[in-house]
């Protein structure tokens, strides 16, 4: 994109975003901001707050302090500190239906075939006719390669299938963005780059994406924006050509040492 122009305006924003569980203080104050159509990586050591993050902007998890906005609508909030909850159900359907999450572990229901694991949340969340819903998640299992398991059982499937499965599953509530959470961590080498392919894909058709990974390729190829989280803070930001190719601080360079 070309520097002239402005950044387009934020699907999500965090601004000095505080969460801890119980004294564990997690999160100490992070904002970040994915622009639309723009990719945006997590990057950090195991236990630095990537997943935590990710949840909060969902609302997943509840946080002590700071702003969560989505589309310029910030999240509406009763009570304070530790007893801080969003005060209206309302908005936090909006905010989980248009923030569509992909876990590491797929998280597919067993009881339900893949065609309706993906129709399942646009039916009952939002309503939607169920033959409009069917047309639609049949479109993207094919997008995603595996129109011909429709009617098959999650346990059928790879590990590689499951995770497209889950992809096409985000993709079919049409969210306004997709917080992808180590969505190839834990799959064989071979089968992450069925996946890869397909997070590629989605960069270019510039859906807004919030990727968290621990495959630095991965977001070296995709990523608008890295960002670096170090015990609950950004340590450091920027392109990916800074953050992959000139890090600034010394412990991204330790970090990308032992990740590549
Ligand atoms: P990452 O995804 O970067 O590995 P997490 O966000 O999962 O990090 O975790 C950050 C820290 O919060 C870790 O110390 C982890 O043990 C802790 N943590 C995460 N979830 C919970 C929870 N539900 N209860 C208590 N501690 C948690
Ligand atoms: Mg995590």
């Amino acid at each position: 994109m070309p520097n002239n122009e402005p950044a387009p305006s934020p699907v999500i924003e965090i601004k000095g975003l505080h969460k801890a569980y119980g004294p564990l203080e997690v999160l100490k104050g992070i904002s970040l901001s994915a622009p639309r159509g723009h990719v945006l990586s997590l990057i950090g050591s195991s236990g630095s707050g990537k997943s935590t993050l990710l949840r909060c902007c969902n609302l997943l998890e509840d946080s002590q302090q700071g702003d969560v906005i989505f589309e310029g609508e910030p999240v509406r909030w009763k009570g304070d500190g530790a007893a801080r909850r969003p005060a209206d159900r309302a908005q936090v359907t909006r905010f989980r239906t248009n923030l569509s999450m992909v876990f590491q572990q797929f998280n597919l229901w067993a009881h339900m075939t893949i065609l309706q694991n993906v129709m399942e949340a646009p039916c009952t969340v939002l309503g939607q006719p169920a033959a409009e819903v069917e047309a639609r998640a049949r479109k993207l299992l094919d997008k995603v390669g595996i129109g011909d398991k429709a009617d098959a059982w999650p346990a059928q499937l790879s590990g590689g299938q499951q995770q497209r499965a889950a992809i096409a599953r985000a993709l079919c509530m049409e969210p306004r963005a997709l917080l992808f959470d180590e969505p190839t961590s834990a799959l064989d080498p071979e089968l992450q780059q069925e996946v890869v392919k397909v997070i590629k894909d989605l960069a270019g058709e510039h859906r807004t994406m919030l990727l968290v990974t621990h495959d630095m390729r991965l977001a070296a190829d995709v990523s608008d924006h890295v960002v670096f989280l170090h015990k609950g803070l950004v340590e450091e930001e920027g392109p990916p050509a800074q953050i992959f190719g000139n890090p600034q601080t010394e412990r991204l360079r330790q970090f990308l040492s032992a990740s590549m």
